[in-house]
């Protein structure tokens, strides 16, 4: 991953005169704004004694703890724009103390009780990919801060084929657990558009969502087993399909975010490889009509294997520019907008369901499109964070954000909080593009993402922080969820009280102090 970018350095592109030519045409002129280089990226003196950092060297190797600057540098914040805006221009303030790797569950626990003992906060680093702070502990009353980088935890630890379940190490990326399950036949079917660059235990810390999600299912609906290590020790959960224990309590670790213990392992039901993946594209009217048929579908079709393994629908705008195929702006399907729906599995069950999901969808009025559109989104389904920098580079900010409700509150919802976002960056003298699509379906509602480009005023944190308020207000006061996929962190945490109540957020309270006494865990994520 790249330090102050997405991804691979090698996949960055320089902002073509294509798309120069397009912002200017929605957005007006633009200008340089280039990133500072890596050394200049200005940290505070390693805060953590020689004591500290031999007494974790001896729990995890000498050569497993780094103090260096790249170490540093490259686990500060996560991928949000504001954490790029942040380290692109050289501000360094949220850096760990030191990065300390753990080799297995045992390391884990033992540098989390060692850093209870010595009040040092831990973050629990993953894929880095965070977009909602959630990798930015609080400092203030603590030794220093380690982040907990889980990436050399990489190994397929059982396969039970019989059942169909497999337990992996935290640190797998997306890839590297799909490729390990692939060589036993099998898939884990969770793609989020940070795939490449997340991990198992980020997936299971953040209830994250995928773009497969509405065949697969969201990754804590896979999520088995899970063994994390607290600062007061263990916690194994999961010992059936299902049971009637009392409360589930992998509901407490799941969206967690490092803020209770350490998710070490991750024990996920696994289904066959698919043999034939089918996508295709689709156009409706408009995005109430789009969205309506989605419902039907979600409603009509045989629950839990009726959906397609991939349903997205694209607003007028998004569809528009053609962010449905994130990887090529301008073209696309032209006018109304566009669905894309992906059918996986043996070549039986791909041709029953796409016939079906077809016949639904002609039925609500859509026309349908071919392969081309489907394939070119999914050939492109990882690259649209790229184009975030090449826009960033020339001073446009974009940013996304997310939120879920009813289907009876849906298209209230994509009103108010489309409205909010134009009018906050209008009268901040920065008139936005805003784009949207439908990203995830349920029987009873769907999730709304929304995408925001505008031209970055001097202080682009400080411009999209107003904007941001604004739409998040706008999801509270319309009824959605503060947050579908990407978690709380600290960015969504003022408004989490509305979403649970001042009860709910007491029990959060409660249980941080009954597993993390010393308040090391990702202090400052979370809970409020
Ligand atoms: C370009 C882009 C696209 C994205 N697309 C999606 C998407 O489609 N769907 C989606 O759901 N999210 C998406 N995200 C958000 C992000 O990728 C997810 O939240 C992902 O699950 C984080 O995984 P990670 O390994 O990078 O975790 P990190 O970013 O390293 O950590 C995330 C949080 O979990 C905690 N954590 C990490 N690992 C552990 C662990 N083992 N134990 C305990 N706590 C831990 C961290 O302390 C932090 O609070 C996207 C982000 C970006 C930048």
């Amino acid at each position: 991953m790249h330090w102050s970018r997405w991804g691979d350095p090698a996949k960055a592109r320089p902002v073509s005169d294509e798309l120069r030519g397009l912002v200017e045409a929605f957005l007006g002129p633009v200008v340089e704004r280039p990133s500072v280089e890596l050394a200049e990226v200005e940290l505070a003196p390693v805060a953590l004694s020689d004591e500290h950092l031999a007494a974790l060297g001896a729990l995890v190797e000498r050569e497993h703890v780094h103090t260096g600057h790249e170490w540093r540098v490259r686990r500060t914040r996560g991928k949000s724009t504001p954490d790029l805006l942040r380290i692109r221009a050289g501000d360094g303030a949220d850096a760990p103390d030191a990065v300390v790797r753990p080799g297995s569950h045992d390391e884990v626990a033992a540098v989390v009780a060692w850093a209870s003992e010595h009040r040092v906060a831990v973050v629990p680093f993953g894929g880095g990919t965070s977009v909602v702070g959630g990798l930015v502990a609080r400092r203030d009353g603590y030794a220093g801060v380690v982040a907990l980088d889980l990436r050399r935890m990489t190994r397929l630890l059982a396969v039970d084929e019989v059942s169909g379940t497999a337990t992996l190490e935290a640190g797998l990326l997306g890839p590297e657990a799909e490729e390990l399950l692939a060589e036993r036949g099998l898939l884990l079917g969770h793609y989020p558009q940070s795939f490449p660059h997340a991990t198992i235990g980020g997936f299971a810390a953040t209830r994250s969502s995928g773009q497969s999600s509405a065949g697969y299912g969201r990754f804590d609906a896979m999520v088995l087993e899970l063994r994390v290590a607290t600062p007061v020790g263990e916690l194994a959960l999961g010992t059936s399909p299902a049971n009637a224990a009392g409360p589930d309590l992998r509901e407490l670790v799941l969206g967690s975010e490092g803020a209770f213990g350490v998710v070490t392992e991750v024990t996920v039901r696994v289904r066959p490889l698919p043999e034939r993946k089918h996508y295709e594209g689709w156009r409706f009217a408009s995005f109430a009509a789009g969205a309506a048929a989605m419902r039907r579908l979600a409603q009509e079709l045989p629950q839990g294997r009726g959906l397609p393994t991939v349903l997205r629908l694209s607003d007028e705008a998004e569809t528009a520019v053609n962010l449905a195929s994130p990887d090529a702006v301008g073209g696309g399907a032209s006018g109304g907008c566009l669905m894309v729906v992906g059918h996986e599995g043996t070549p039986d069950q791909v041709e029953v369901a796409q016939g079906r999901t077809a016949a639904l969808l002609a039925d609500a009025g859509g026309e349908r499109l071919g392969e081309e559109p489907g394939t070119r989104w999914a050939e492109g389904r990882f690259d649209g964070p790229y184009l975030r920098d090449s826009l960033l580079d020339i001073g446009v900010l974009v940013e996304t954000f997310e939120t879920v409700t009813w289907w009876s509150r849906l298209d209230e919802l994509y009103a108010a909080v489309k409205q909010a976002v134009e009018a906050d960056l209008t009268e901040q003298g920065t008139p936005p593009l805003v784009l949207c699509h439908v990203s995830h379906v349920y029987e009873t509602g769907a999730s709304l993402y929304f995408t925001v480009a505008a031209r970055e005023l001097d202080d682009g944190v400080a411009q999209w922080s107003r904007t941001k308020r604004a739409a998040t207000d706008a999801i509270v006061a319309s009824g959605g969820s503060i947050t579908h996929h990407h978690a709380v962190g600290r960015d969504h945490q003022p408004w989490l009280e509305q979403e649970v109540g001042p009860v709910g957020v007491e029990l959060l309270r409660a249980v941080k102090e009954r597993v993390d006494p010393a308040g090391v865990m990702n202090p400052g994520v979370l809970v409020p």
